[in-house]
């Protein structure tokens, strides 16, 4: 490339950036319930020398020289998400929640080995599923029964079908989660056949950490997996808890060598700092969380939006599912809030058959109480999302009251922001 058309393309690069950045941290409501932002000050740790190094193997064992720190950093990862989630062993390595459900698949199932799991359809992530991870392993899905009336596992069924499938694995949690899975009821039921159960609690696991969804590893999960980016408001990554020692051993050669081979040891500050946060503010945080999304759901339903689960009350995550069959479907709503600034996901609900055309529209209020919204402006969202899908006004006519509304919201709180520690310049520290 000659110099003048790499410093084209460098300003091109420079604007999708400026416009990104801008249009989704100042313009828009982001309702997508699989993602967050960090606090200023985890922000400001996610730029550091560890992005380009490596450290395989674990703390005090690595394959590599130059990771004193590196150990000291991980370690205090380590103690900071075991006492957050009162877990007795856990593996911060992992790079993503689907790695780190890979290396437990790996782990406790291993090649054609049959798992239990929800379909996606009610709410079992792509990871879950025979068409995702689990097919690298060939591993044969059975799929836990749904009621459709309960709006969650059919534990009944479900027992049955543990009995008589006899999987290595059984797995809750779900990418649409609207209340928690029967964990209790249906540990027993895996022990009873030799299995393990996994909770994956990627969508709740900022929740958990401010105590309003219970803990699996309280309830009987011996393995609790997770990313480390959605309620909980950290960097992209994964982590692994579980309370057996022995498939903790198992787990860890799992990660390395088998699924990873650099951990993208950046983010570990970010996610520190996002840990520490947590015990700090946690409760706070997660408890206006539920509280917004019964706000949002209620506000909803109010004005005439089919919001689903109304006889249990809609939610206890931070998460509302409406069916919008008879507005057009899933996919049609969610291009037009998005023409509107409003972000949210079109979604599969536990009734839809095919993927194809989902009926739903998923939505998470988790970042946009990060940035201070309560219950006066979930009233004042739920009136938007009714303008687009039930008035059918113009997206680009809703969009500048979206923008509008947005703009007393640009603020992240419940976090530390530069100050805390004396600082002022969000780049890499050099001395
Ligand atoms: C998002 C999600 C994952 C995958 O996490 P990544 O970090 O994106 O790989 C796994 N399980 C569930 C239930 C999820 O919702």
């Amino acid at each position: 490339m000659r110099e003048e058309e790499a410093i084209a393309a460098l300003s091109k690069l420079r604007a999708i950036m400026d416009r990104h950045n801008n249009w989704r941290r100042r313009e828009t409501i982001n309702l997508i319930p699989s993602e967050n932002v960090m606090s200023p000050l985890a922000e400001y740790f996610y730029l550091n020398d560890m992005m380009g190094r490596y450290a395989e193997g674990t703390i005090g064992k690595r394959y590599y020289q130059g990771v004193s720190l590196v150990d000291e950093a991980e370690q205090m990862l380590v103690d900071l998400m075991s006492s957050l989630f009162s877990s007795r062993f856990t593996d911060v390595r992992p790079i993503s929640g689907t790695v780190a459900n890979m290396a437990v698949y790996h782990s406790v199932a291993g090649l054609g080995e049959k798992i239990a799991s929800l379909p996606t359809a009610a709410g079992g992530h792509i990871s879950h599923n025979e068409t995702g991870a689990p097919k690298a392993f060939g591993l044969r899905v059975s799929y836990l029964p749904w009621s459709q009336e309960n709006f969650n596992v059919d534990v009944d069924a479900a027992r049955r079908l543990i009995a008589e499938e006899r999987p290595k694995l059984v797995l809750l949690g779900a990418s649409l989660y609207l209340f928690p899975h029967p964990i209790k009821e249906l540990a027993d039921a895996a022990h009873e056949v030799g299995a393990v159960l996994m909770h994956d609690s990627a969508h709740v696991l900022g929740l958990i950490a401010g105590h309003q969804f219970p803990n699996p590893l309280e309830l009987g999960a011996d393995i609790m997996t997770s990313s480390t980016h959605k309620t909980f408001p950290g960097p992209q990554g994964g982590v692994i808890f579980t309370t057996r020692e022995d498939l903790f051993k198992e787990i860890q050669r799992s990660v390395f060598p088998v699924m990873t081979s650099n951990y993208h040891l950046h983010r570990y500050a970010s996610t520190i700092v996002t840990a520490i946060e947590m015990s700090t503010y946690g409760d706070e945080y997660a408890a206006t969380v539920r509280s917004n999304a019964k706000a949002l759901a209620e506000q909803l339903h109010a004005n005439g939006l089919p919001v689903v689960a109304e006889e249990h009350g809609f939610t206890a995550t931070h998460q509302v599912a409406m069916d919008v069959s008879k507005f057009g479907g899933g996919g049609p709503i969610a291009k037009a809030l998005e023409d509107a600034n409003i972000i949210v996901n079109k979604n599969m609900l536990p009734w839809d058959k095919s993927p194809v055309k989902p009926s739903g529209i998923r939505m998470g209020v988790q970042e946009m109480t990060r940035m201070g919204m309560g219950k006066g402006e979930m009233a004042a969202v739920a009136e938007l999302i009714a303008k687009v899908v039930i008035k059918g006004v113009e997206p680009s006519k809703v969009k500048p009251e979206v923008v509008e509304l947005r703009r007393g919201f640009t603020k992240v709180r419940y976090g530390f922001d530069l100050s805390t520690l004396g600082l002022n310049c969000p780049c890499l520290p050099l001395l």
